[in-house]
């Protein structure tokens, strides 16, 4: 029998679960607390992680002098979210920004290294002078590109007719060398994603809009750029210990939290109106339950409680990824430095990657980016490989992949001392793609959730995945879990 207890009669705190120790998770834990103690709601959290360590993806290291990170390595700072979150943990005077001597970034283009053209900003260029005089498009490339100040804008009719591949904008916008030499490489280091799948909508939606409300995306961006100061590199930072910083905050504020380290939920089964968790530790009962871990494995775990909800959220992928880190002597890659200036890395389009045979993706050098990442001598380069395509290549064992990445890093760089630090970081299925109808997938996803009572989903697999967007999707599945506890009674 199912009993209503009034807010007034409830006896006890209520039982909160969180799967998933990444930033999304650790976020909603103290989003939760927080709110919690504003209402006077007692609230008993426990977070399940599977690894030994919190934070997911993001992790930095130290190996000697070094800071070194795993994973991810800047955030962006026109997002409030995480800014706003770093204020609240006293951060704020340990944000550092790339630095701004920086030469800005390289592209591998007819064999060689080029320098991407200043005001280049991810598809389109927002200076036409550096753009005009860039050899890495073709004249007539960059006709064609120059020509999307006067193409008429699309006439998008219905919402769901407005979805079309990043691939598939870029060529109608720009052309078809801006895609295969500028946008794609840019866009798969960002998303490790095929731009041939991915949703312009979900990944590009602020140039789509441009093209939408001003005509051209070119004219809209030439214009914000008269608005903005700096490079857009500018828009990065991190914290002067690294994203790994914000996670040792969170986990300082987050006392009287049962952080469950190394523990896998197994099972999840509904249990009058919550449900039982079966983990590696345990079996636990649950009054709310938070999702934070990525569609695949929150698809795997609901198959019982919800096999339609499930089935959606398996339709969300991910591609996997790898980082090689390394640590050079500077003067081994000085030739570099001496024909481009103090750069922060370079993109290897795709068609390159195939024409040159090279493995790499990307790679960076994290020691330029930020102050006091290495010492003066040294130089971190940080090589990107995987996505989606790429599968075969991560099967490899790590020695494979470190050797692949320094024999492309070898060709590419040509150092004249090897690397005397050098680790494999695996990511694997932690960058969702979000493929065309994506937004259509969360609208149905979304509507199946609201049928499942006191089941929330958060995380970089549905609205962002930039720790910004990780950071607000947290405060708003926090903020929408109170809001419920606020309203509901309880029922036994
Ligand atoms: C290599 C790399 C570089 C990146 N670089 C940047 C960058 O520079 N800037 C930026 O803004 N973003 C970057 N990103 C993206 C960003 O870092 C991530 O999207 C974000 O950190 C994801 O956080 P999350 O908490 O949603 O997921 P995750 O960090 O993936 O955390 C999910 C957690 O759930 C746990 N889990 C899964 N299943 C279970 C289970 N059954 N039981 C218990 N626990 C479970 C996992 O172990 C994992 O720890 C990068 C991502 C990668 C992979």
């Amino acid at each position: 029998m199912m009993v209503e207890v009034s807010k007034e009669e409830r006896v006890g705190p209520r039982r909160v679960a969180i799967i998933g120790g990444g930033i999304s998770g650790l976020v909603t834990a103290y989003r939760l607390r927080q709110q919690a103690g504003r209402q006077s709601e007692k609230l008993e959290i426990t977070l399940y992680e599977a690894s030994p360590r919190l934070g997911g993806v993001i992790e930095s290291l130290r190996w000697q002098d070094c800071l070194i990170e795993s994973g991810p390595d800047s955030f962006i700072t026109n997002k409030p979210f995480l800014l706003d979150l770093a204020k609240e943990l006293n951060l704020s005077d340990r944000i550092v920004k790339v630095q701004s001597e920086g030469g800005g970034a390289l592209v591998y283009s007819g064999g060689r290294m080029h320098s991407v053209p200043d005001g280049f900003v991810m598809l389109a260029p927002s200076k036409l002078l550096p753009f005009a005089a860039s050899g890495i498009l073709s004249p007539a490339g960059k006709m064609r590109a120059l020509m999307e100040m006067v193409i008429p804008q699309r006439k998008v009719e219905t919402p769901s007719g407005a979805d079309e591949s990043l691939a598939d904008f870029v060529r109608r916008r720009f052309g078809a060398e801006v895609l295969d030499k500028l946008a794609q490489p840019m866009v798969a280091g960002i998303y490790v994603g095929d731009a041939e799948k991915l949703s312009a909508q979900s990944v590009a939606a602020r140039f789509l809009e441009m093209e939408q409300t001003k005509g051209s995306v070119i004219r809209a961006l030439m214009k914000n750029r008269e608005k903005s100061s700096g490079a857009r590199y500018g828009l990065f930072a991190s914290f002067d210990g690294g994203i790994g910083t914000l996670v040792e905050a969170l986990l300082a504020n987050l006392p009287d939290v049962e952080l469950r380290r190394g523990c896998a939920v197994r099972r999840i089964e509904r249990k009058g109106a919550g449900y039982l968790l079966k983990s590696d530790a345990d079996e636990a009962y649950y009054d709310r339950l938070v999702m934070a871990c990525p569609a695949a494995s929150a698809s795997s775990l609901l198959s019982e409680v919800n096999p339609a909800l499930a089935s959606q959220l398996a339709k969300i992928q991910s591609a996997s990824s790898v980082v090689v880190n390394f640590v050079f002597e500077k003067e081994a890659l000085a030739s570099l430095e001496k024909r481009f200036g103090r750069t922060f890395g370079a993109v290897i389009p795709l068609k390159e990657r195939k024409a040159s045979n090279l493995t790499l993706i990307a790679f960076s050098f994290a020691s330029n980016k930020y102050p006091l990442r290495a010492p003066d001598k040294e130089i971190i380069v940080r090589a990107f490989l995987g996505g989606v395509g790429e599968e075969d290549t991560l099967a490899q064992a790590d020695d494979v992949l470190l050797r692949l990445a320094e024999e492309d890093l070898n060709r590419l760089l040509a150092p004249t001392r090897p690397a005397h630090y050098r680790r494999v970081h695996r990511w694997p299925a932690s960058m969702p793609q979000y493929n065309l109808g994506h937004e259509a997938l969360l609208a149905e996803i979304e509507e199946t959730v609201a049928d499942q009572p006191g089941l929330y989903l958060t995380g970089a697999s549905y609205r962002g995945v930039g720790i910004p967007d990780c950071v607000n999707s947290a405060n708003l599945c926090a903020k929408k879990l109170m809001a419920e506890l606020a309203e509901s009674v309880y029922k036994y």
